[in-house]
């Protein structure tokens, strides 16, 4: 069985929902994993930002625009009068709920649940259309089988088991529709996968009934060698293998959330990224498979800061480095990069929240610099230490670019450069140009 996810956009309209159907119905049994409408779940927490601040009217004028959408959209999907009135009485319902909570006290627990409802609303429309349209079509509601842990990880022995109790309730369904996102914590609380989590899900349903397949339906056709929100002309990559798509998924390539690529990869699934709006391009394959000796794209991550330890006696004094990696630990800090010296040690983080008690307690230790709005360039690809030149192709790049730290030999599939923020767009498109044959 395949599994299919479909994103934002690729449901963003009544139109999109009918080509998505038209899509997924070849007639093969396939598990279609659906976003919330593009725009709803960033509308959702607006929404949820005016109940914080305790602003019930604020928040109720969006709601009621919201829903204002919503009954537009039913009306243009449904062509029978038996499925606009019991979608829209879906929609009214779900809306309702949402504003009992303008009521009360409003807190991280009742935000998730707000949250939830783009794709409990998005997957309900689909299924409806589908069963309108007379296919045989069921909702496999995620919240019955989708599960973290204490550890806010999901629960992958839970997953299968409750998944495939779901399943076997309707052996002969042609298309199996679920939510992407959307999940219980370990106390039976609504909860989710974190923003662009569907991804997610489609690879930890992919990994539960172990698919043939886990493709992910987007609104370009792959992933391409540069971000194409910042450098002009880039190409769409045939192939990569798990580990380089996990490193772009990672270091900021938006077309994949990073945690998605793990379960695949564990479980062997390949994963296809398609094109909604060109459902015959070829998109990516990622696999155990890549093309050798290439660079394949660049990706970068915003928002790094840089934080240098300088102690004189570094070499001599062993046991320096876990007493730095430690503090970091204490702080639960993850380090993206680092680099070392004789004299000193450089490490990049993302999670500022302990910036100032980790400077504190790293302050014991040596002299210490900080460098904030940095940026983190990635050069992916088949980057073996035995395959001469990449580096110093990259490098080349980078040549009118100030650089703070690369990283090397971490990994055969990546250089990483850290650079500032405001050297990021220059940085892309110099390794467009020297890297990537766009004309
Ligand atoms: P969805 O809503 O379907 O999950 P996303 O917006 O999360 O879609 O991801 C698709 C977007 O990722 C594309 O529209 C593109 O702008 C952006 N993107 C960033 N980097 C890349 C890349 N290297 N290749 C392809 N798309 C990328
Ligand atoms: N709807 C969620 C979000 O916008 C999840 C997703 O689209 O992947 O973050
Ligand atoms: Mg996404």
């Amino acid at each position: 069985m395949k599994v299919l996810k479909f994103g934002g956009t690729s449901v963003g309209s009544a139109q999109r929902m009918k080509e998505v159907a038209k899509l997924i119905t070849d007639g093969e049994q396939k598990i279609v994993v659906l976003s919330a409408m593009s725009g709803t779940t960033n509308t959702l927490v607006e929404i949820s930002d005016y109940l914080y601040k305790k602003n019930p009217e604020g928040a109720n004028e969006i709601i009621n625009k919201l829903e204002a959408k919503y009954k537009q959209h039913v009306d243009e999907l449904y062509s029978t009068d038996e499925y606009k009135q019991k979608t829209q009485e879906f929609i009214k319902a779900q809306f309702d709920y949402i504003r009992s909570y303008t009521k009360d006290i409003f807190t991280l627990f009742e935000e998730k649940v707000i949250l939830a409802q783009g794709e409990l609303i998005s997957t309900n429309m689909v299924t409806n259309y589908l069963q309108e349209q007379g296919v045989n079509a069921v909702l496999l509601p995620a919240l019955e089988y989708m599960r973290t842990d204490k550890n806010s990880e999901p629960d992958p022995v839970y997953i299968k088991e409750k998944l495939a109790a779901q399943l076997e309730m309707h052996p002969g369904a042609e298309i199996y529709i679920t939510q992407g996102f959307i999940c219980r914590n370990a106390y039976g609380e609504i909860d989710n996968l974190q923003r662009g989590g569907s991804d997610y899900t489609a690879s930890l349903i992919g990994a539960a009934v172990n698919a043939s397949e886990i493709q992910i339906w987007t609104d370009i056709d792959g992933m391409h060698d540069n971000d194409p929100r910042i450098v002009d002309k880039t190409t769409p990559v045939r192939q990569l293998h798990f580990e380089e798509a996990a490193e772009l998924a990672y270091f900021g390539a938006k077309i994949l959330h990073p945690t998605c690529v793990q379960p695949a990869k564990y479980a062997n699934i390949p994963v296809r990224l398609l094109n909604t709006m060109e459902p015959t391009a070829p998109g990516t394959l990622i696999s155990n498979d890549t093309e050798k000796g290439k660079i394949k794209a660049v990706a970068a991550k915003d928002n790094i800061t840089a934080i240098k330890i300088k102690s004189g006696r570094m070499l001599l004094a062993y046991g320096f480095l876990r007493k730095v990696f430690e503090i970091f630990e204490s702080y639960q800090t993850s380090i993206d990069m680092i680099c070392t010296s004789e004299v000193g040690v450089s490490v990049s983080i993302d999670n500022t929240k302990h910036l100032n008690e980790i400077l504190d307690d790293l302050k014991k230790y040596g002299t210490v610099t900080v460098d904030h709005d940095m940026c983190i360039i990635c050069v992916v690809g088949d980057l073996e230490w035995e395959n001469v030149g990449f580096e110093a192709k990259a490098l080349d790049a980078m040549r009118d670019i100030p650089v703070r730290m690369i990283s090397f030999g971490g990994s055969n599939y990546n250089i990483s450069f850290l650079i500032r923020k405001e050297d990021k767009n220059k940085a892309l498109q110099s390794l467009s140009d020297h890297l990537f044959n766009n004309k």
